[in-house]
């Protein structure tokens, strides 16, 4: 099938682009990065952009880097650059181990983190990381810089929070202290290639006696949006991860997700299998030597 014709710009910095996208009619502009999301929806004629902006040769939104208290990385930034991220190994293994689920090499060199977030698919891998990390994402356009916490970004399945001007530029989120312990599971048809079913993001800090000090949860594919694990969080807080606690986590997390039956599964499967995942996913964690 053929693409229908459109303009392309490949702009140098972040405000040329922020001008191009200004310019454009809402939605005639569309930027670029990895491209293996957008092109296909043009070939498959979901979305037909007079314009693209490819964002490959502005360096600033590849980069990922850390100062004292926080991590940034580029919105540009492919899952390739992120998994072999000494930062990102050693601050967010959570993130890496995401990443690493992504599709197949070739999907990895060239897909970025921010359009992972745009493209709004609940069954986005790197969001359910990105929000037990209690992520910021930036917006720029000509009208400045705004931030959304990374679960504020979706409205529902393959719509994002953001305005047709807005491009990511970096995403952040605080660096810990002290390494924590983390988890990311998820389950799809097969190993590789294949899109995720559901899956679960945890990241948690345990005190020296052994007790759950801060918990974060993320379920994906699982409801219209990821979403974050409340219930479940509130229970473990100033628990320890005992086989008892990890039982009724699990119980609780089948009860707080929203799963519906589609091509890829059914609501039973998901409910059962997301709990599964958690416990085994605490279980782990709990065990974890600090
Ligand atoms: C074979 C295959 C396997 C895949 N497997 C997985 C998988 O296992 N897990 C998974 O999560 N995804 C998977 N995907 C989906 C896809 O690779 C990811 O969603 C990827 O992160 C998209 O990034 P991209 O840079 O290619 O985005 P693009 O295709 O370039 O863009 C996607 C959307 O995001 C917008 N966009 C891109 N960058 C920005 C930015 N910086 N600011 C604002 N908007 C932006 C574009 O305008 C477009 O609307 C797969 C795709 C394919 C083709």
């Amino acid at each position: 099938m053929e693409l229908p014709d459109f303009d392309v710009r490949i702009p140098d910095t972040l405000k040329e682009a922020a001008e191009l996208l200004a310019r454009s009619a809402p939605g005639g502009a569309m930027s670029l990065a990895g491209g293996t999301d957008l092109l296909i929806r043009m070939k498959e004629g979901v979305s037909k952009p007079g314009m693209i902006i490819i964002l490959e040769k502005i360096g600033k939104i590849k980069v990922i880097k850390a100062s004292k208290n926080r991590i940034r990385i580029g919105g540009a930034a492919t899952f390739d650059a992120i998994i072999r991220s000494k930062i990102i190994q050693n601050k967010a293994p959570v993130l890496a181990a995401a990443c690493e689920k992504i599709g197949s090499p070739q999907i990895r060199n060239r897909g970025t983190i921010g359009g992972n977030i745009a493209n709004a698919s609940p069954c986005a891998d790197s969001v359910p990381a990105l929000a037990v990390l209690e992520a910021e994402v930036a917006l720029v356009s000509q009208s400045g810089e705004r931030r959304l916490p990374v679960i504020e970004c979706f409205k529902g399945p393959k719509k994002n929070a953001f305005r047709p001007d807005e491009i990511i530029s970096h995403i952040e989120f605080p660096a810990p202290k002290q390494p924590l312990r983390s988890f990311y599971l998820a389950k799809g048809q097969r190993k590789a290639l294949s899109i995720t079913k559901l899956s679960v993001a945890c990241q948690m800090e345990i005190d020296s006696g052994g007790k759950v000090k801060k918990a974060r949860i993320a379920y994906g594919a699982v409801a219209p949006t990821v979403i974050r694990g409340y219930a479940v969080e509130e229970f473990l807080t100033g628990k320890a991860l005992s086989p008892g606690v990890l039982k009724e986590a699990e119980e609780i997390a089948r009860k707080e997700i929203k799963p519906i039956d589609d091509i890829r599964s059914t609501m039973e499967y998901r409910r059962i299998v997301t709990g599964a995942l958690l416990r085994r996913g605490l279980s782990s964690v709990g065990k974890t030597e600090q």
